[in-house]
């Protein structure tokens, strides 16, 4: 199992996001988690956003599963419908995670639970 992490901090101007600081966050989950990468879009669920997440679905390899750090995990399956249909993306490969009102430790560790509910031994 590949994992990839997408995050999104609304704009970075939402005031959920204000105590994360997203310089650091993404090379702290790399090197935590394991993951292939992280990377941050400011707005996955607008125009660009859409086209991003088509992108990296798409390329995906069979094994791959994206773990998307944003808004709530229900918000999430439907601002994302559209573009995983699009993408003709298995959808239990695609992990929402709520990584709002909380800091960089915060959300690290949210993200590790979803990742550890797939995949116990994937990080310890
Ligand atoms: S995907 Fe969620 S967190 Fe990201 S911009 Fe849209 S509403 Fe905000």
């Amino acid at each position: 199992m590949q994992v990839k992490i997408l995050l999104c901090n609304c704009k970075g101007i939402c005031p959920s996001f204000k105590d994360t600081d997203m310089d650091t966050l993404l090379f702290d989950l790399e090197n935590e988690l394991g993951a292939e990468y992280v990377i941050l879009h400011p707005m996955l669920c607008g125009q660009g956003g859409n086209k991003v997440l088509l992108d990296v679905l798409k390329s995906a390899s069979p094994d791959t599963v994206f773990v998307v750090g944003a808004c709530d995990p229900e918000g999430q399956r439907k601002l994302f419908k559209r573009v995983l249909r699009e993408a003709q993306f298995d959808e239990s490969r695609f992990i929402p995670v709520e990584i709002r009102y909380t800091d960089n430790a915060g959300v690290l560790e949210r993200l590790r639970q979803a990742i550890q509910q797939l995949s116990p031994q994937a990080v310890s």
